[in-house]
């Protein structure tokens, strides 16, 4: 034991790779490499005009110093007035907290639930932050198999069928990362009406791609379900919908129960969320959406883009992703481990992707391409694949 040897859970903790990919990316690009970056998750639009703007005037105003903990009052009424709107239920505002980003809710979920002996069930594929903080906890991590077979959506049976005693939280994603899966309102209903005589499990749904899907097809939020609101925790944000991702906002809906407890959290951690990025978050939910239907617009015509070219390469097949911006092809057939793949594509090939097993053990034979780039760069990217899978055999 030295000065620096860490406790507590600091040698389980893990990370999200696409940072990882992101930093590679840049690097490569620093050494004049010409890389087509559909690594990261995040959209590649500008933050709309209005937001920014009412950012600067809150400066100029005067609002730079602390807000309270649990965030603008004005802010946290938006929120509600949004959900409101689009899910027909109501929350109050007392039930909301204003985040720095969409992560610290499942920060805090996660680390009011896990201790040795619980288990937490999660997506797997899903979003690497679930499995890390659960295991960071000393929780046990439960995944729950998120399959192709399924159209990447989760199963409720199957969901339940791995509660146990010790199961306290239930992590549910859809829209999904990294599967762009939606789960169908059937299966949503089917899991609830499970959970109804289990009310000593709650719930964290994440919800953070809830204005993504895409064919007409409408979000379900677990908001609609007032039989598991007392214990029910929403996750959502600013960063996707909005093109947001740098301003760390967040917010999650949570049962009184817990809200107190996450508002100490946030006194004893991040004492409040930037003051001018609230004032941004009001613009953002009141003001025109018509940015975000842009967004929608030209990530739907990405999306077919990528799975008509996807789909031409040899041993890839990709299935049409309902939601968020990935596709998440199977290249089981290639014959190459998904990770080897990303990684020899980013080095050899300039285009930076995610190998699925950076989502979870169910994640092999997969990797993740965000389409939060432009057409005509996603078209050269897929292309520089073809060459570079026709021309080199998988090891
Ligand atoms: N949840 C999911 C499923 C995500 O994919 C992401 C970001 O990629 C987040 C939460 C975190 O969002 P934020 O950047 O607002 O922290």
């Amino acid at each position: 034991m030295t000065a620096l040897t860490t406790i507590s859970g600091f040698d389980r903790i893990g990370e999200e790779n696409a940072f990882a990919v992101l930093a590679r990316a840049t690097a490569l690009a620093a050494e004049g490499k010409d890389i087509i970056n559909l690594g990261i998750g995040q959209p590649d639009f500008k933050t709309p005009d209005h937001i920014v703007e009412a950012a600067i005037k809150a400066l100029r105003d005067g609002h730079h110093g602390y807000t309270p903990a649990t965030g603008i009052l004005p802010l946290r009424e938006a929120v509600a007035a949004d959900i409101h709107q689009r899910y027909d239920a109501t929350v109050s505002p007392d039930n909301i907290m204003i985040m720095p980003g969409g992560k610290v809710t499942m920060y805090a979920a996660i680390l009011l639930f896990g201790q040795p002996g619980a288990e937490i069930l999660y997506p797997d594929p899903g979003f690497p932050i679930y499995r890390s903080m659960i295991e960071f906890t000393g929780a046990t991590p439960i995944p729950v198999p998120i399959r192709e077979e399924n159209s990447f959506a989760f199963s409720a049976e199957e969901t339940l069928s791995l509660i146990t005693d010790k199961t306290r939280l239930i992590i549910i994603n859809s829209p999904a990362n990294p599967t762009g899966g939606v789960t169908p309102k059937a299966e949503i209903d089917a899991l609830v009406a499970g959970l109804v005589n289990r009310p000593d499990i709650a719930i964290m749904s994440d919800e953070i791609y809830d204005r993504m899907t895409y064919d007409g097809e409408q979000h379900v939020s677990l908001l609609g379900y007032p039989e598991i609101r007392d214990r029910l925790i929403v996750l959502n944000g600013w960063s996707k919908t909005y093109a947001m991702t740098g301003w760390r906002m967040g917010w999650s809906v949570w049962p009184d129960a817990l809200y107190d407890k996450v508002r100490k959290l946030a006194v004893n951690a991040w004492s409040c969320v930037n003051a001018p990025a609230q004032y941004a978050g009001i613009a953002a939910l009141t003001g025109p959406q018509d940015a975000v239907a842009e967004m929608m617009t030209a990530f739907d015509h990405r999306r077919h883009i990528v799975v008509e070219r996807l789909n031409q390469l040899p041993g890839v097949s990709c299935a049409v992703p309902k939601g968020a911006f990935y596709a998440f092809p199977n290249i089981k057939q290639t014959g190459w481990r998904a990770k080897q793949l990303a990684s020899a594509l980013l080095e050899e090939a300039g285009v930076a992707t995610i190998g699925g097993p950076d989502f979870g053990i169910l994640g092999e034979g997969y990797i993740r391409l965000s389409y939060a780039n432009s057409a005509e760069n996603i078209e050269r990217a897929i292309t520089r694949m073809a060459d570079f899978m026709e021309q080199t055999k998988a090891p």
